[in-house]
């Protein structure tokens, strides 16, 4: 403070303008707090595990505290997001200041084949009328079905469309998230999957790269019907650039997850900046969400308040 205003003083007496040094005062207010104006910051609940399934309402209102204005949840089981109905979950998210924007689900299987594809759109069916009661505008996939070859990717492709039309008819719109298995390479009539830690895989002479399952994945699905969400840290993880998928398929990757190893910014493995300046340059960019995993910690709420602290201090969102 002594610092500001001798500055301050020190300024004055230079005879600087006013607005300038309006905008000098402002700037050093906003250093003080170590925060910037910034957007709406979305949050995935996972990243609390029990710290919020012991007291939601309670939970809730420490997200909002935290620095959170919307959410994306996982836990539907059994027309319940955890213990408790959508329609319940929802009145909590509202009264803390929260909106539910998205869910996170799977099907009970892995094993995608043309013997259970009517199975898989049952619980699709039955998912989307227990989602309308929450008020999402998206549902998202966050498990990789079995993938060993590059049609099997194409028929989990297949099975994505018939889950978006599916979800599209009751007005919420499918996704997709990736960890970083996604990244493994599949061969036509392959065999097994050529993992994306293989950094050094070349196919064989006058053959083309294999393509990843993620690829796959975004070019056998139908752009009205799938859009994507990519997972920033797995993507790394699975030895790719998020900023360049960001980019070239600007069309498809519609959200984020925003995660580090753990707090955003420690590891300084992730370069948020490029990130959200790649999101935000795309005219169809919807929502991202911080997620942090080591759910058992018991420290996670203060995780994500640090979290959302940083993006704030660095002004990353707009
Ligand atoms: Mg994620």
């Amino acid at each position: 403070m002594t610092n500001r205003r001798s500055f301050l003083k020190r300024a004055s007496a230079l005879t600087l303008g006013a607005l300038f040094m309006d905008g000098m005062a402002s700037k050093a207010n906003a250093a003080e707090k170590n925060v910037m104006a910034g957007g709406p910051i979305g949050l995935q609940t996972y990243s609390l595990g029990r710290e919020l399934s012991a007291d939601v309402p309670a939970g809730l209102k420490k997200i909002k505290e935290s620095g959170y204005s919307y959410l994306e949840l996982a836990g539907y089981r059994n027309g319940n997001i955890g213990q408790i109905s959508m329609a319940d979950y929802k009145k909590m998210a509202n009264d803390a200041g929260l909106e539910i924007i998205s869910s996170h689900l799977n099907p009970t299987t892995r094993d995608y084949s043309r013997s259970n594809f009517e199975e898989i759109k049952d619980f699709w069916k039955k998912a989307t009328e227990d989602h309308v009661k929450l008020g999402v505008k998206y549902m998202v996939q966050p498990g990789l079905p079995n993938c060993n070859k590059e049609e099997d990717a194409q028929f989990v492709g297949e099975v994505f469309n018939a889950a978006g039309e599916i979800t599209k008819q009751a007005g919420i719109q499918f996704g997709y998230h990736n960890h970083n298995f996604e990244f493994n390479r599949l061969l036509p009539g392959g065999t097994e999957a050529i993992s994306f830690a293989n950094r050094n895989y070349r196919p064989p002479q006058g053959q083309p790269m294999p393509k990843t399952t993620e690829e796959i994945f975004i070019e056998s699905t139908d752009p009205s019907k799938v859009i994507f969400e990519l997972d920033v840290y797995w993507t790394v993880m699975g030895g790719q650039d998020p900023v360049e998928w960001i980019n070239k398929y600007a069309d498809r990757i519609q959200m984020l997850h925003i995660k580090d190893r753990l707090i955003l910014g420690d590891s300084g493995m992730m370069n948020f900046e490029k990130i959200f300046q790649a999101f935000y340059s795309r005219p169809n960019r919807q929502y991202f969400f911080v997620e942090i995993e080591d759910t058992n910690s018991g420290i996670q709420f203060s995780r994500i308040k640090a979290s959302a602290d940083y993006l704030n201090s660095r002004g990353f969102v707009k």
